[in-house]
């Protein structure tokens, strides 16, 4: 029997785990004040599963607009969005219901905690939906995964900046997502908890397979990603330097 060294396996992933992502001509325009704003201008690209993708962009070129066309939370005005090979353009709310909850996570600039729910409660809330009768067990893990244990408690308004955004990402999490976007989730926190966030979302993604969708304006972010793709003014001025690793 051939003896194969641990460094000649292809990378431990979780192929059954992943969603591979596909847009093909995705425009997006808004009318204001009579002025038509073409936001998004024929994108075209593919996320192979398990890919952690980073989109990088100054403000306004339109990075927000096309995770949430990528994610099914917007509609394009022409193109099509493939999520594991399945069309999902032009699916009703309640038709993606299901996947919004239970294959793709969502992590937000601006956190979006519901205010009234504890850091667990917080965090549950996905798996609750889903009648997960593991819901509390899975997101005590994580959030003693991140450090917060000791906050699990908390309303949002008791807790930092960078401790609402690990509860979010613990959130985004806890369904065990096939696809994760994240839409400058270190935006709003100083370098330390950036850190500690994108270290924290490569492990997952590491472990999980998960395919990753990030945002970001940042070069630095940009960099720890497998693959970048460059958004300036709605259209992809580069479209995929492999990063070395
Ligand atoms: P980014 O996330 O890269 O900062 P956005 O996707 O938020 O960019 O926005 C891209 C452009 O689209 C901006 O010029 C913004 O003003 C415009 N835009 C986004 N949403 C709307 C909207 N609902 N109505 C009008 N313009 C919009
Ligand atoms: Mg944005």
């Amino acid at each position: 029997m051939k003896c194969v060294e641990k460094s000649e396996l292809p990378e431990k992933r979780a192929p059954m785990n992943t969603y591979s992502l596909e847009a093909i001509g995705i425009s997006k325009s808004y009318t204001v004040d009579e002025r038509r704003i073409i936001v998004l201008d024929d994108i075209t690209l593919s996320v192979p599963a398990g890919e952690f993708l980073v989109i990088e962009g100054k403000s306004g070129s339109g990075k927000s607009t096309l995770l949430s066309i990528l994610s099914g939370l917007d509609k394009p005005d022409s193109g099509r969005i493939k999520l594991d090979a399945a069309d999902i353009t032009d699916l009703s709310e309640d038709e993606l219901a299901p996947y919004r909850n239970r294959t793709t996570g969502f992590v937000f600039q601006a956190f979006h905690l519901v205010p009234s729910l504890t850091a667990l409660e917080n965090v549950m809330f996905p798996a609750e939906l889903n009648n997960d009768s593991a819901a509390a067990a899975k997101a005590g893990e994580l959030l003693k995964r991140v450090n917060l244990v000791e906050r699990m408690n908390n309303f949002p308004h008791q807790l930092s900046g960078g401790e609402m955004q690990r509860v979010a990402l613990c959130r985004a999490l806890v369904n065990g997502p096939k696809i994760v976007f994240a839409d400058e989730p270190t935006g709003n926190l100083d370098s330390s908890n950036s850190n500690a966030i994108l270290e924290l979302l490569g492990q997952l993604h590491k472990e999980q397979g998960s395919t990753l969708v990030l945002a970001t304006h940042s070069r630095e972010i940009a960099q720890m990603a497998e693959r970048v793709l460059i958004l300036r003014d709605g259209r992809i001025v580069d479209g995929g330097k492999k990063n070395k690793r």
